[in-house]
């Protein structure tokens, strides 16, 4: 890991970076376009300027092209050093789920490019990799404004998002959240922490006008607040130390904020390009493994939805809860879902058939004396 550390800070620190050949490449641009200016203004300096052009150019080349080595030089041995520590780190069985998906790819690129914020990269790629049907343009001003109201958090400035929580206080209602109160406490305890005790007033005038709405929901949380100010000047030893705001509550409040935004456009809080490549470097040596064993023992993997391994992962990446058929030991999938029989025993689909001998005919569960008809099991969604 050291070699590919020294190498990236030699790319990044080192001086060989492409801006010194765009600052090149602009002079030589400046140049090109002086001696236009100059021959438009007196065509009789056609033929000097031309000449002073050529060697002026001649050598702005040279420059863009050194420093250019520099960087192709730095990239080369930082690949290689890359290759040298990560030997068997592709997986030459690929097993093609996403081969035909090439639009479905670009659209997460595009999608993953514009919720980190990157709007010009991201118009530049949907441009230049002929996306058609990309990310609706409503997604986009979308992204924008989510960007604008964190960039403000990071600065902590609470109004925009306070602004834009206001407005949509009945549909943050209906999912529970609290995110409205925590942007006015946060607020509070700012007013009433940041100024000087003649600041006071202020605080419990903003508290007064503001906490109204949340009263019946937040009472215990609003007296809290009411009771910290006697204890002003020091609150960590005071039985309201919780109440105490540093840099978390503001990661805190940053991600419970992007979290709604994100669920009121009906989008998950974490990209799901940046959770898929996650979880897919997590379980790539997994895989590795696996695919060296098959090859050994020359066996192949068939099933289509279900790994014959399991990988783990952090638990943020777990969406869904799986369920495995107790009398098939296969994993449900969508065309082979859960089926909850009139006993209350879940099966999958494929064993109630199966039980049933596909003809729809009365069977007896397997697990208890209730029989039951095919059609009487129902699906369940976990
Ligand atoms: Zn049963």
């Amino acid at each position: 890991m050291d070699a590919i550390e020294k190498e990236l800070d030699k790319l990044t620190n080192g001086g060989a970076n492409l801006s010194k050949s765009i600052k090149d490449i602009d002079k030589c641009l400046e140049m090109l376009m002086d001696a236009r200016t100059t021959i438009e203004n007196d065509p009789t300096a056609t033929v000097p300027t031309l000449q002073a052009l050529e060697s002026q150019l001649k050598t702005g080349f040279q420059l863009a092209n050194d420093s250019l080595k520099g960087l192709h030089g730095g990239i080369t041995k930082y690949g290689k050093a890359l290759d040298k520590k990560f030997k068997h780190s592709t997986n030459e069985n690929t097993f093609g789920a996403l081969a035909n998906r090439q639009p479905l790819i670009n659209r997460a690129i595009q999608m993953h490019l514009l919720r980190e914020g990157n709007f010009e990269i991201a118009e530049t790629f949907a441009k230049e990799a002929g996306i058609i049907e990309g990310v609706p343009s409503v997604l986009d001003i979308e992204f924008r404004e989510l960007f604008s109201i964190q960039e403000s958090l990071r600065r902590k400035e609470l109004k925009p998002a306070i602004e834009w929580a206001e407005k949509r206080r009945d549909l943050l209602e209906s999912r529970a959240t609290n995110l409205e109160f925590e942007l006015h406490r946060l607020q509070y305890m700012i007013l009433l922490f940041q100024g000087t005790p003649d600041d006071i007033p202020n605080a419990l005038a903003y508290a007064k006008a503001q906490f109204g709405p949340f009263q019946k929901k937040y009472l215990t949380e609003i007296s809290q607040l009411a009771g910290c100010v006697v204890w002003r000047e020091k609150l960590s030893m005071s039985p309201y130390a919780a109440l105490i705001q540093d840099e978390s509550s503001w990661q805190s409040i940053i991600e419970s904020f992007t979290t709604e935004f994100c669920a009121l456009l009906r989008l998950s809080a974490e990209s799901p390009l940046y959770v898929a490549t996650t979880a897919g470097a997590i379980a790539l040596p997994t895989f590795n493994k696996m695919a060296t064993i098959m090859k050994a023992k020359k066996t192949e993997w068939t099933s289509q939805n279900e790994l014959p391994v399991e990988v783990p992962l952090p638990d943020k990446f777990k969406y869904h809860s799986i369920f495995v058929c107790p009398v098939s030991k296969e994993q449900t999938t969508d065309s082979n879902p859960p089926m909850m029989i009139p006993c209350g025993h879940v099966l999958a689909k494929d064993t109630v058939q199966k039980l049933a001998r596909g003809t729809g005919s009365r069977y007896k569960c397997p697990y208890c004396p209730a029989d039951s008809l095919p059609k009487e099991a129902r699906e369940i969604y976990l």
